[in-house]
């Protein structure tokens, strides 16, 4: 699905199944409230095609097209608010389907960039840091403003690699200009890494299994040590370092679409 196709797939659901007054709600108390709740049944239940496809492809769907889709939908005095404020208006997706479900020690290369859900026992939580998602720059050359998206993946900043002509710039490569990071005009989100062990009474400890999550903007403390959590994401890899160098291993982790708890459920069914 090409990203028109699923943006436009994205507001016949908003129009269809009631979300219109809840953005529109969520843009009006923008930027206290920074995100909007969607149930995944509802989507299923729109197109199950186009909930395949979201659950697939989380990346375009949501952070790219469904972003778009929520733009679209807000006023404009709406839009323009969100549009100035330092982080976006987040798409959380919650109450996936059972057979999204992966126990944290299987989870493997085969998730990697899809939507996935497990649940487990917040073990340790760091504290939250600022996180540059779009970097502005200035050109030391013409002055001119470029902006340059940032991969949540690096801890090292993209600079641009040229005064983009696009964005008004002098054209000039990186080598025969310079950039001047300007902070004031990124934009930053807080994130938040939190570590998550598999969980359950029957589980031997060998089988009990660690990975790390990212918790971004208004979800970052939002849970505690000791709480057990359903996690719905999309699972990443970053290659493992060894000083500078990037090895041929990778690290994986957790870009966490939303958080459920599961600590009445669990009691409930009293393991
Ligand atoms: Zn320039």
């Amino acid at each position: 699905m090409d990203r028109e196709t699923v943006r436009a797939k994205w507001l016949e659901f908003f129009e269809s199944f009631g979300y219109v007054a809840e953005i529109q709600r969520v843009g009006d108390n923008f930027p206290e409230e920074r995100s909007l709740r969607v149930l995944f049944g509802d989507v299923d239940h729109f197109d199950p095609d186009f909930a395949l496809y979201v659950l697939e492809y989380p990346d375009q769907a949501i952070f790219d097209a469904g972003k778009a889709a929520v733009l679209d939908t807000l006023l404009p005095e709406q839009r323009e608010k969100v549009e100035a404020y330092t982080s976006d208006l987040n798409i959380h997706i919650t109450n996936l389907p059972e057979n999204r479900y992966v126990d944290i020690a299987l989870l493997h290369h085969d998730h990697v960039d899809r939507l996935i859900s497990t649940t487990g026992i917040v073990k340790k939580i760091k504290n939250p840091e600022p996180f540059i998602t779009e970097a502005t720059f200035r050109c030391k050359k013409c002055g001119n403003l470029i902006k340059e998206p940032q991969s949540t993946l690096t801890e090292t900043i993209k600079e641009p690699s040229k005064c983009y002509k696009e964005q008004r710039g002098c054209g000039k490569p990186l080598g025969m200009t310079a950039f001047d990071l300007v902070v004031r005009l990124s934009k930053v989100v807080d994130r938040q890494i939190i570590e998550v062990q598999s969980y359950g009474e029957k589980k031997e400890k060998t089988e009990r299994k660690k990975i790390r999550a990212v918790l971004w903007d208004d979800l970052v403390d939002s849970v505690l040590v000791g709480d057990i959590i359903r996690i719905n994401g999309i699972l990443r890899i970053m290659p493992k370092k060894r000083g500078k160098e990037k090895m041929n291993r990778f690290d994986m982790l957790i870009d966490v679409l939303s958080v459920e708890s599961e600590n009445e459920q669990e009691t409930k069914q009293g393991l």
